[in-house]
């Protein structure tokens, strides 16, 4: 059942009618409506300048086709999205995500949690998100580069620093940038460098923007058990996941301390009591681009890996879900309050189902959401962007120490937001009204826009 304020239940219903069938953006659209009940009671204005209903609506939805060539010969058609959400903070900023599963409402509900995300980053970004229903799986290097550069040739025309700077997500890492960002400097003519981020470094990445996603959600996972006198230290952890959230989500708790005993891909999860031995974890998900099922093996013994059953039934104190969306369902969850989690923090976008969220809350479990937990990444975008458009190039430390402090001042803003509404330690609450007060005085100052 849901838990809006009946002021804002007419403003639900519309975005169901107005958008059919797009059940993934109706969760996060419920989700964040769930939180504004004491907004609007504070600030009225936002319902008669229909605030609300205006940050529901993306500004722009751009559906395009993707034909190119494969290796046979034979002609593919894919289509290809981008849903600039909002620009009130800044350009459009959000991923391109490549995967099978990709439709209009997985995009939408993505842009619209990258606008509160964006915003609570602090930094001057709108949001917005992208991709195709391109599948990458088996896929040449050369079917790769033909794909970023056909879809570039028709989304080039919609992008620019000013207006709306993509970078990866799901399916799209440095090598399908590198790919995009040629095609883009061809088209243009311009050595426009901060249009896209996640770039390599020696055509103006920044350095730690790979690490940044997973080591910014486990630096706000250890603010939160802080504030209960924990630490990640000697912890058993769980992280879902092996793409680029996930391996360094774990270097980071290696980092802590900590020690992360399970992790997955799509075809199964692998359990390793020893810790998982993170560089041949690398060597097989990011230089072989295999699957995980080979971990054991390769290993040499004390590992197992499994194809059926939830990763989630791992007895841990810490779980980090960093595959992808609803991928940590109710009985997930009550599988490990029952095995004495203390902390969760989503490394992925919405993994946690509405109500697994709910368990975890009432069993006073220390909960990060996305878009405050994994907000690193796209916050060291805004970082690469900075430093392309001063034609700098930073330090690894001084990157990352700019990181961590912006994850410390996220975590400690969702937590004054929460204490100041009532509901101390709730970051659902306290992500959902910063990142959506941050966007609605910054559109209410521009007029009805
Ligand atoms: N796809 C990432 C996210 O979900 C990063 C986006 C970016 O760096 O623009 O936040």
């Amino acid at each position: 059942m849901s838990r809006i304020d009946e002021k804002l239940v007419p403003i639900f219903e519309e975005v169901l009618r107005r958008n059919a069938g797009e059940t993934e953006f109706h969760q996060a659209v419920e989700e964040v409506l769930e939180s504004l009940g004491a907004v609007v009671a504070k600030h009225p204005e936002y319902i008669d300048n229909a605030l609300i209903e205006r940050i529901c609506e993306p500004e722009r939805q751009i559906i395009f086709r993707v034909p190119w060539v494969d290796d046979k010969g034979q002609i593919q058609i894919n289509r290809g999205f981008r849903v600039q959400f909002n620009s009130a903070l800044g350009p459009y900023k959000g991923g391109l995500r490549f995967h099978p599963s990709v439709n209009v409402g997985i995009i939408k509900f993505l842009g619209f949690e990258q606008t509160f995300k964006n915003a609570l980053t602090g930094l001057p970004i709108g949001g917005g998100k992208g991709g195709s229903d391109f599948n990458p799986r088996g896929r040449s290097d050369g079917e790769i580069m033909r794909f970023c550069q056909s879809l570039m040739t028709e989304l080039y025309r919609h992008l620019g620093e000013y207006t709306d700077v993509p970078a990866g997500d799901i399916g799209v890492g440095a090598r399908e940038i590198g790919y995009l960002f040629g095609q883009y400097k061809r088209l243009t003519n311009r050595y426009e460098a901060g249009v896209l981020t996640g770039k390599g470094l020696i055509y103006g990445g920044s350095r730690a923007r790979t690490e940044a996603t997973g080591y910014g959600t486990v630096y706000f996972i250890d603010q939160m058990m802080k504030t209960k006198g924990e630490s990640l230290e000697g912890k058993r952890v769980v992280v879902s996941g092996s793409g680029n959230v996930a391996i360094y989500a774990i270097e980071k708790v290696n980092a802590f301390g900590g020690k992360v005993v399970a992790c997955s891909d799509s075809s199964g999860f692998i359990v390793d009591e020893a810790g998982i031995d993170l560089e041949l974890l690398k060597e097989i998900k990011l230089s072989r681009r295999e699957r995980i099922s080979d971990y054991p093996c390769l290993k040499g013994g004390g590992a197992c890996f499994s194809e059926q059953g939830s990763m989630w039934e791992v007895p841990c104190d810490v779980a980090v879900p960093s595959a992808t969306q609803n991928e940590l369902n109710g009985s997930d969850a009550a599988a490990l309050i029952r095995n004495g989690v203390v902390a969760v923090g989503e490394g992925a976008n919405m993994p946690c189902t509405p109500e697994a969220v709910r368990l975890f809350q009432a069993a006073g479990i220390l909960f990060g959401p996305a878009k405050a937990a994994n907000a690193g990444g796209v916050a060291t975008s805004a970082l690469e962007m900075q430093q392309n458009a001063s034609r700098d190039s930073w330090t690894f430390e001084e990157t990352e120490a700019r990181l961590e402090m912006i994850m410390r001042r996220i975590h400690d803003s969702c937590a004054e937001t929460a204490e100041s509404y009532g509901a101390p330690g709730n970051y659902v609450l306290g992500a959902n009204i910063t990142g959506f007060v941050r966007v609605a005085e910054a559109m209410q100052a521009m007029g009805v826009i």
